[in-house]
């Protein structure tokens, strides 16, 4: 049972449009704060975008999910789930990137889920490019190797850009299975599509037993069947949830450096995650949201109401 503390700020009180912005209106706790031994869930944001390969702007994404999460409510209308009374969420703030030195910002990601990681907080991740996922790994899935169930228009699998770049925002999962963070026969890859240099990434995939839904697949069965499928693959191992927001149809989520046509519609999005049932998830990220490129804001929109639908299924499976 939550503590008080830890309710978003009802737009009864105050507003929605009011107030200074914090995830789903979540009060704000830094590392020190005596209150974070209390936290069960935290949101955290990771500005940077400096595994981007092609159009940069993730780094603005925490941000602007920030404000669009204040459109959120405190009760899930399709499951009656209320995630803020069963579980401490909190705003843990922001990473602080250093955009000029790669390097640098991954070991200081690693250090902070380190230190999430030791004081028992799952981390729901708000990106940032895709990169970000893997210092995370190394952080969670130091211990023992981790289950990954991972919508997106791409693997992520490729060895290297630009002749021998070995960490950008297409390699992460790539790195994080050559460090053992993830079991690849624990994996599944949701949504794969669009036209790609070569086929470099699921030679990989099929050689080390990663499973890939592509979206004509996904399309063509339907999202329970996949996702049942998808649940008994990671069974009740230690799971992380990543969620590249181009994994949806750049119609309703056109906010995003590389967008592929033919994806799911904004419903389906949020609905793939209501069929994450008993998965043991011990973290999530949603990343890869370019505000400069989301000239409407649905699209950060839609972000944070797929991270609502997380932090619903994250609270329900605990219980
Ligand atoms: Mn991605
Ligand atoms: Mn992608």
């Amino acid at each position: 049972m939550s503590n008080s503390y830890f309710q978003p700020v009802s737009g009864l009180d105050l507003p929605r449009f009011a107030g200074i912005p914090t995830f789903m209106r979540l009060p704000h706790i830094q590392l020190n704060d005596p209150k974070i031994k209390d936290v069960d869930i935290g949101l955290i944001g990771v500005p940077w975008d400096s595994g981007t390969t092609n159009r940069s702007g993730a780094r603005h994404g925490p941000r602007q999910i920030r404000d669009a999460s204040s459109m959120i409510r405190a009760q899930n209308g399709a499951t009656g789930v209320r995630p803020f009374e069963s579980a401490n969420c909190a705003d843990l703030g922001d990473i602080a990137p250093n955009p000029a030195d790669l390097m640098q910002t991954m070991s200081r990601i690693t250090q902070f889920y380190n230190d999430i990681h030791s004081a028992l907080i799952k981390p729901m991740t708000v990106g940032g490019d895709h990169l970000s996922s893997f210092p995370i790994l190394r952080a969670l899935g130091k211990q023992k190797p981790l289950s990954m169930i991972h919508f997106d228009s791409h693997t992520d699998l490729f060895d290297a850009y630009f002749g021998g770049t070995k960490y950008t925002h297409g390699t992460p999962f790539r790195r994080a299975i050559e460090e053992n963070l993830l079991d690849p026969t624990k994996i599944v890859q949701i949504g794969i599509r669009g036209s790609t240099y070569d086929s470099e990434d699921r030679d990989f995939a099929d050689s080390v037993g990663i499973k890939i839904y592509p979206i004509e697949e996904l399309h063509a069965r339907g999202i329970e069947q996949i996702m049942r499928e998808a649940c008994e693959i990671v069974g009740s191992s230690s799971t992380y949830i990543s969620y590249d927001i181009d994994f949806v149809d750049p119609t309703f989520a056109p906010g995003t450096g590389t967008p592929e046509v033919g994806g799911p519609n904004s419903y389906e999005a949020i609905q793939v995650i209501r069929e994450l049932k008993n998965v043991n998830i011990v973290g999530a990220d949603l990343v890869e949201v370019s505000p400069p490129y989301d000239h409407s804001g649905n699209t950060a929109f839609l972000a944070a109401s797929i991270i609502f639908e997380l932090l619903c299924i994250m609270t329900t499976n605990e219980t």
